[in-house]
């Protein structure tokens, strides 16, 4: 569950965040829209503690982004635009070295940190490529890496920030059908700038324009096209 309460961030002048309010439940995955620039990923950092807003509060599992910023992290999973990784390790190397990070008495997710670890690498279809250095990796195979990691410690909320970018056609329907299961039983919120993708993959469309949630509907009562139509209009184009 996120609950993200009257959140404003300035960046010096710039209200990057402008007085936000939304809700996401269990089983929900939650598409972010909005053009560049709109706050997207200052929101997914601000719910992930890596910055704090100016003004206002949010919760994840009902833990304070202020109060329990470890909580907070521990339930999240958070795959961060331009998916920062150490190009250097080998795939299976970097996610033991993430998963033993979280891990507790050698068990992570759930299972012993090397069974989840091979979990990951067969959800994530990783498996032909997880003895080569993610350096050396295709631009698709790093965005699974990135979701790999994301996913390892069975986080009860995921963060993607663009998380198909670069994925070829086959990719894309694979890793949308990941998002798609794990989403039914964990609260899912991902940007993208595709449309198509948000009705692909989310139960429910949140737009955001300039820093303002301009719009806020569930997918299933849309007809096709009206959600392009409604970011069209919304966002000034
Ligand atoms: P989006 O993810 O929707 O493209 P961002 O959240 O990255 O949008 O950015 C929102 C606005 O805040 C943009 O105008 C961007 O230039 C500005 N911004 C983002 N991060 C910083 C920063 N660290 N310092 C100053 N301005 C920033």
């Amino acid at each position: 569950m996120i609950e993200v309460n009257h959140i404003t961030k300035l960046y010096g002048s710039q209200r990057a965040l402008d007085d936000v309010s939304i809700k996401l439940n269990k089983g929900e995955v939650v598409g972010l829209l909005g053009p560049n620039g709109a706050g997207k990923s200052t929101l997914m950092k601000i719910l992930t503690c890596f910055i704090p807003p100016t003004e206002g509060e949010a919760y994840v599992n009902g833990y304070s982004i202020y109060d329990n910023p470890i909580e907070v992290r521990r339930c999240i999973g958070y795959l961060p635009e331009q998916n920062p990784l150490y190009q250097e390790m080998f795939v299976r190397e970097f996610l033991q070295f993430v998963g033993g990070i979280y891990a507790t008495k050698g068990s992570v997710g759930g299972e012993k940190l090397n069974d989840r670890v091979e979990h990951m690498i067969d959800i994530t279809g990783l498996r032909p490529e997880a003895n080569k250095r993610i350096g050396m990796l295709s631009k698709g195979y790093r965005q699974r890496v990135g979701l790999a990691q994301a996913l390892i410690h069975n986080p009860e909320v995921l963060i993607l920030d663009e998380p198909t970018t670069g994925l070829d056609p086959n990719q894309l329907e694979e890793i949308r059908s990941l998002i798609r299961s794990v989403g039914k039983t964990k609260t899912v919120l991902l940007s993208t700038h595709i449309m198509q993708e948000v009705e692909a993959m989310c139960s429910r469309a949140i737009i955001i324009n300039h820093g303002h949630i301009v719009d806020d509907s569930p997918i299933s009562h849309m007809a096709a096209g009206e959600l392009t139509a409604k970011f069209h209009k919304l966002t000034n184009r």
